[in-house]
């Protein structure tokens, strides 16, 4: 085979869960069927193997039981089944981190996984694509391989046309670029995994943080899919804070357009105010009227408490940041320090 040594390789799947009780058992049988079809196929250079660990993002329905029965099948299966149960809901961003340190730290004692995958636990991210995002990697030897949906079907139209919006802003003004459709379905080395899981920021924007970190990167692309039980977690609300977080995580330029935007306003009624006194004072004209004045002291007040506003965004963020608060709380999980 080309002189190419076929490894074992160790894969952690890892699974941001929040109330998703109905869907933790199916997420399993797929993934587990996915592993035995890449292990008869014979089509892959190397061997994988399996192991999950599961972030129960404080969920209140009975996620946490359906991970500990999946841990117990996991046992006779012989599947490494790991968790980390939060004590309260701390969004999927943390859930996310959280599942990155434990396959950075390694969940199965001695040396970490070579490998790990991020996907959602609602079959939203369907699991074949692992065998595409395997293949992939074996062929181009490149550091990850990130899903990409093509398709918004089945989405609220107002919603794809803020999320096309969003990621029209974020590559315009950003350092990073952020692909459309980007999805947190990935394959990643442990290069990866580690230089996510070592970053110290307390507010986490995976998207940005993935495009950040750099390496070598593949796609491959999927419809969308029809979330298999349960209803999505974002609200209209949820979605619009968590673009204008991420867009500032990653953004100093609304900062540097509103330095700008004042010193322009700034020379400009600088000059008209000369203008007005040579008026004034050489050619004897009345300056007329206070409508006008009061005009622009609004406007100006208006646009001044906006930039404080906006001024004010950053310096919250910088306010979380140097508290130092951790990410997460765990209550409860089975993997052994
Ligand atoms: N999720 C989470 N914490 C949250 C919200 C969501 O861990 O606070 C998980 C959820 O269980 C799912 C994934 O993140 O596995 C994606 O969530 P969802 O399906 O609600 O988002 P959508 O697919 O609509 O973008
Ligand atoms: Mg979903």
């Amino acid at each position: 085979m080309n002189g190419y040594e076929s490894k074992s390789m160790r894969v952690d799947i890892i699974v941001p869960c929040y109330n998703e009780e109905p869907n933790i058992e199916a997420f399993y049988e797929s993934v587990q069927a996915v592993e035995s079809r890449i292990a008869e196929s014979g089509e892959y250079r190397n061997s994988y193997d399996f192991s999950y660990i599961f972030i129960d993002d404080g969920s209140t329905d009975g996620t946490l039981e359906q991970i500990k029965l999946v841990a117990e099948r996991g046992a006779e299966d012989l599947t490494a089944v790991k968790y980390i149960s939060f004590s309260r809901n701390f969004g999927k961003e943390a859930a996310i981190c959280a599942g990155i340190r434990a396959s950075a730290k390694g969940t199965r004692g001695g040396c970490p996984s070579d490998l790990a995958v991020l996907m959602d636990a609602d079959l939203q991210h369907p699991p074949e694509l692992i065998c595409e995002m395997l293949r992939k990697m074996e062929a181009t030897g490149c550091d990850t391989v990130a899903a990409r949906r093509v398709s918004r079907k089945g989405e609220p139209k107002i919603r794809s046309a803020f999320a096309r919006l969003f990621y029209k802003l974020m590559n315009k003004y950003c350092e990073i670029e952020i692909v459309d459709g980007a999805v947190d379905f990935r394959l990643m080395n442990h290069s990866i995994v580690k230089a996510i899981a070592d970053m110290p920021e307390t507010q986490r924007f995976s998207k940005g943080i993935f495009a950040w970190v750099g390496f070598d990167a593949e796609w491959v692309e999927f419809e969308n899919v029809k979330r298999f039980s349960g209803e999505t977690k974002w609200t209209v609300w949820s979605l619009t804070r968590y673009a204008i977080d991420g867009f500032i995580d990653f953004a100093d330029s609304p900062l540097k357009f509103a330095g700008a935007f004042g010193s322009i306003v700034a020379v400009g009624s600088a000059i008209y105010l000369i203008i007005e006194i040579i008026k004034t004072l050489v050619m004897g004209k009345d300056t007329p009227g206070y409508a006008s004045t009061i005009c622009l002291i609004l406007f100006f007040g208006g646009l001044i408490i906006a930039i404080l506003g906006l001024i004010g965004e950053y310096i919250g963020r910088m306010y979380l940041e140097t508290k130092g608060r951790p990410v997460y709380v765990e209550k409860e999980s089975n993997i052994e320090e």
